[in-house]
């Protein structure tokens, strides 16, 4: 029997707070656990379990606001986010969909329930994921990337019993559509009872694996909904075995920046002068003043 890689932590978030009034979150990290350089190049996992909005007809979502420094990528299981900037950019994603942007050296947006959604109301479950971008690509342009659930990489699994959806990187020969500025792979599964699935990562990635349904046992380990599993930076497999029907779960593994990261509020950024000048050129409304 191959080595299984070493579980280092398995945690769950309880506490949820607002973001705006339109998602409702548990912080991962780096509020729950803070793995800002441990996770790298993953920088913030907030995760809104499922939660029934009532119908509604102001808007519900986050107002205009600055990132730089990161890629904000939200991943859409149900429900509907609606997304504007002031590069242009409109989107809407809808369950199996992923927006994947990049702020670079600097935008302004604003994300929020689409509003035929918003007006029925309904189950609304995302992720917003930030992954830090490298200091050689701390300024690129910014970028948008919608990624509808058409263009992503699927890999069935044997008996089909399950699927995988690649969206950044590499599983089985499957590759992913996301353009990102380091190596990593995301994965969505999506398993019914007792299926299996076994696979390595790089040893030196930093990879986890969010539960967002069911229950698994993630190399032997008993795990439910909302659970996190960090891994040891170990060579070593990962055997999920489904232990319920439409057991969801995400996989991060990406390859570590091993640069400094200092994040405050919307900004990652590799040094305390760096963030503090984010922090002045939003003031001085070197991000954009105008209305979009
Ligand atoms: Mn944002």
């Amino acid at each position: 029997m191959s080595k299984l890689r070493p579980i280092e932590e398995k945690f769950t978030i309880n506490k949820e707070h607002w973001v705006g009034n339109g998602f409702r979150v548990r912080n991962y990290f780096p509020g729950g656990r803070n793995l800002l350089e441990r996770f790298s190049p993953f920088a913030l996992m907030d995760y809104n379990a499922p939660r029934k909005f009532p119908p509604s007809e102001s808007s519900r979502g986050i107002g205009r606001h600055p990132h730089r420094g990161i890629e904000t990528v939200t991943f859409a299981f149900q429900g509907a986010v609606e997304h504007h900037d002031n590069a242009g950019n409109h989107g809407i994603i809808y369950p199996g969909d992923v927006q994947w942007m990049t702020a670079g050296e600097g935008i302004m947006h604003k994300e929020y329930h689409e509003k035929e959604f918003l007006n029925k109301g309904g189950t609304f479950h995302m992720i917003q994921l930030w992954v830090n971008l490298p200091k050689k690509h701390k300024y690129v342009p910014a970028r948008y990337q919608e990624l509808s659930g058409n263009k992503m990489g699927k890999a069935g699994l044997t008996e089909g019993k399950g699927n995988v959806t690649v969206v950044s990187g590499e599983f089985q020969g499957v590759r992913g559509p996301a353009m990102t500025y380091s190596p990593m792979n995301i994965y969505l599964m999506d398993l019914e009872v007792g299926a299996k699935v076994t696979f390595n990562e790089p040893g030196d990635y930093n990879t986890g694996i969010l539960l967002t349904g069911g229950e698994a046992e993630v190399n032997s380990l008993s795990c439910t909904h909302k659970d996190f599993i960090l891994f040891e930076n170990k060579q070593g497999e990962i055997v999920i075995e489904s232990k319920t029907r439409g057991t969801t779960l995400i996989v991060l593994s990406g390859e570590p920046l091993n640069e400094p990261a200092v994040a405050g509020g919307p900004f990652v950024m590799n040094t305390r002068e760096e963030l503090d000048k984010a922090f002045e050129d939003f003031r001085l409304g070197k991000f954009g003043t105008e209305e979009f």
